[in-house]
């Protein structure tokens, strides 16, 4: 079994992954309260919540009996905020150190990457291996408040960018427009919530970036852009009155985007499945909209589960365990480090 350790940002996680079952035991201690009376992540008041956190996450861990059964450790060690990382990966290697288990590094985006195929292992353990290369060549969306990304999972399970964004990512959107809306942080819970209360959309057409096929390329600044003009010309009570169908309409905006693009690379017949992660994937007209493009084009369409959309320590134990080309191994010779800007 697989120990994962996740604190990239202001989540900290841990997760059992029994390879002939699927996941034993996870848990995930969030901050989200604490920073949102700030609006955004304060990284000093991140860092030592995840010390008090895993404190209280690792006393439940050891009672589980799935515990005794650890065989190896896999820690995020990028991307993410430093002082956030180093916790985790002091925490993996005291652990690594004390027991004598090997320890692997992972990028948290593969973790997202593979984190759609989680369900499909659940579903079948002893099959997944030759249903996972069936699927192959993957075509992911990663959806989350600091990336928006189109990724190819190769049949060697190597990881390439295929398309990312050029400023915003689709939750950053999400959660600017909810800041200009007055609606608080996170934005895109409160801006779904609202979106499903309104019959009509708003009648404000936003703008829509990178139509063409060969412009592999996501862009969000333009939409809230576009939203803050809207909002300068309503009054009060008609930003009120209105205020379903403004969200109705930017939400669809973002998912029309990102579904768009998937569609425009998926169109090359190159892909045998597609799978939807990141926190924005917790959004449910974007989860039908990805499951609809999928039946629709003939691929099927993995979608993350709920609670693994989000930072969560599973995905990284899952990650490491599918060996994808980028895991890296901690040595005496050289031992991990953590890497705040690690790419794809
Ligand atoms: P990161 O780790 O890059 O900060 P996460 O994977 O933690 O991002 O996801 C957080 C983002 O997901 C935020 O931008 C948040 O607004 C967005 N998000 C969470 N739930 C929903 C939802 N139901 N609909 C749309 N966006 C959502
Ligand atoms: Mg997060």
């Amino acid at each position: 079994m697989i120990l994962g350790i996740e604190s990239s940002c202001d989540e900290s996680a841990l997760a059992v992954f029994d390879p002939t079952f699927g996941i034993r035991w996870e848990k995930v201690s969030t901050q989200i309260d604490l920073h949102a009376v700030y609006g955004g992540v304060v990284p000093d008041l991140a860092s030592r919540e995840h010390l008090a956190a895993f404190e209280l996450l690792m006393e439940e861990c050891r009672n589980q009996d799935a515990f005794k059964h650890i065989e190896r450790l896999a820690v995020t060690c990028g991307p993410g905020l430093a002082s956030c990382l180093a916790i985790g990966l002091a925490l993996a290697q005291a652990i690594s150190n004390a027991t004598t288990k090997p320890l692997c590094g992972v990028n948290h985006l593969m973790g997202h990457a593979f984190s759609p195929f989680i369900p499909l292992h659940r579903s079948s353990p002893a099959q997944f291996e030759a249903d996972f290369r069936r699927l192959l060549p993957h075509l992911g969306l990663i959806v989350s408040g600091g990336n928006t990304m189109l990724i190819e999972v190769a049949t060697d399970r190597s990881i390439r960018v295929i398309a990312s964004t050029v400023d915003d990512a689709a939750g950053e959107a999400l959660d600017k427009g909810a800041k200009l809306l007055g609606l608080g942080y996170p934005g895109g819970p409160r801006i779904e919530e609202l979106a499903r209360q309104s019959t009509q959309p708003f009648a404000h057409p936003f703008p829509v970036s990178f139509p063409n096929p060969e412009d592999l390329k996501f862009s969000f600044a333009g939409l809230k852009t576009s939203l803050r003009y809207t909002l300068e010309k309503l009054s009060d009570d008609a930003l009120e009155s209105n205020l379903a169908s403004i969200c109705f309409s930017y939400q669809q905006a973002v998912v029309d985007q990102l579904i768009r693009k998937t569609r425009q690379v998926l169109k090359s017949g190159r892909y045998r499945s597609i799978g939807l992660s990141g926190g924005v994937a917790n959004n449910t007209p974007l989860r039908e909209a990805f499951v609809h493009t999928g039946r629709k084009s003939g691929v099927p369409a993995l979608v993350a589960d709920k609670r693994h959309t989000g930072d969560n320590a599973s995905m990284i134990a899952f990650a490491a365990w599918i060996q994808p080309p980028g895991i890296l191994h901690h040595t005496a010779d050289s031992p991990l480090g953590f890497h705040p800007s690690m790419r794809l």
